[in-house]
């Protein structure tokens, strides 16, 4: 094993021991209650998750870990949700409905970015067994498309390591960068801190040998209209992401009005019901878009910025506690309780 790779194990080790000693002494469910019920903090935890992946899924998929959790650790720690918080719909969320649950128990709202179809494959069965709901952020211009997410088709390509060796040289070029050792992570990064114009350009050089789309072998597909459909029967809520999913504060005024506005209309036209809650693409949000989103008449949207909701603070910048695989699962692989209620109590 390389030592980094030890060092990092070791590290997550102490940080599970440690996350270990504060949940089972009790740290966690004090600090909850000395908030509440001392210091009268009226908060609601937002989670957002991304894709839940069985198995299978998970073989066929290109996406980055941060964004990916598995079926096994999705249900146990729905367990522990359900038993732990008062899981609330968009509208309790938004105080307009009193629900009758457990009034002891601190809330939260359960949310799940982009509308990957494995929220209906593998997160919904798991969601409707628990009698839990939750709210899919859906990005409409993929809904029922072949098309995939440019991360995870540019994931594909450079797991070709002779495609992947071009691609960096490309991006260098494309770039006018010089650096040596730029890996997929810098990449991606990059990519997405400029408008979708800039993005697309850069891309068709670097997937310009891309083959088209199988999408009956994509292993990254998105949501179908008619699983939006059957979801929202069974009470799951579905919102606005954008259309196209740009990262809005590189993006022209007019794009960003248009992004906002179709999203909304489709949905609303689609499912027959109003849309009224929004969340940023990659939580990237500014003053100037905030305000749009208000404007544009969302009653809500949702950052990726760490933390509790405030009740009756802005609910144009509501943050969120965003999960993934290796922050509720021990070293062993298994969820862990411990780690879960370390990441939900923002001291990680
Ligand atoms: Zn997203």
């Amino acid at each position: 094993m390389r030592r980094s790779a030890m060092a990092s194990k070791l590290k997550r080790l102490i940080l599970q021991v440690a996350a270990g000693v504060l949940y089972y002494t009790g740290a966690f469910r004090l600090r909850l209650y000395f908030r509440r019920a001392v210091l009268h903090k009226r908060e609601i935890c937002v989670l957002g998750l991304h894709r839940v992946l069985s198995p299978e899924e998970e073989a066929q998929a290109n996406s980055l870990p941060g964004i990916v959790l598995r079926e096994a650790t999705f249900a146990q720690m729905l367990e522990f949700i359900k038993r732990h918080y008062r899981v609330v719909s968009l509208p309790e969320f938004l105080g307009e409905i009193e629900d009758d649950g457990d009034r002891s128990l601190p809330c939260c709202l359960l949310t799940f970015d982009d509308g990957w179809r494995d929220n209906y494959t593998t997160a919904y069965p798991l969601l409707k067994k628990s009698g839990v709901g939750g709210v899919i952020f859906l990005i409409t211009g993929l809904v029922g498309g072949s098309e995939t997410f440019w991360v995870e088709r540019l994931k594909r390509a450079c797991s070709d390591p002779s495609r992947w060796q071009r691609i960096k040289e490309c991006y260098q070029h494309s770039l006018g960068t010089q650096c040596h050792g730029v890996d997929f992570d810098e990449i991606v990064e990059s990519l997405k801190h400029m408008s979708a114009k800039e993005r697309g350009k850069v891309l068709a050089g670097l997937l310009s040998q891309d083959a088209k789309e199988d999408s009956a072998r994509n292993g990254d597909r998105m949501l179908e209209w008619e699983e939006v459909a059957a979801m929202q029967r069974e009470g799951i809520e579905f919102e606005a992401h954008t259309v196209t999913h740009p990262l809005l504060v590189y993006e022209d005024e007019a794009c960003v009005r248009r992004e906002l506005v179709a999203s909304r209309q489709v949905i609303e036209a689609r499912l027959g019901k109003k849309v009224r809650a929004f969340a940023y693409p990659n939580g990237t949000w500014n003053e100037k878009v905030r305000n749009i989103v208000r404007e544009c008449g969302y009653e809500c949207a949702f950052t990726t910025e760490r933390g509790w909701y405030s009740l009756g603070k802005d609910r144009f910048t509501i943050p969120r506690i965003l999960l993934h695989e290796a922050q509720v699962a021990g070293i062993n692989g298994r969820f862990s309780p411990a780690l879960l209620s370390l990441r939900l109590s923002g001291w990680r």
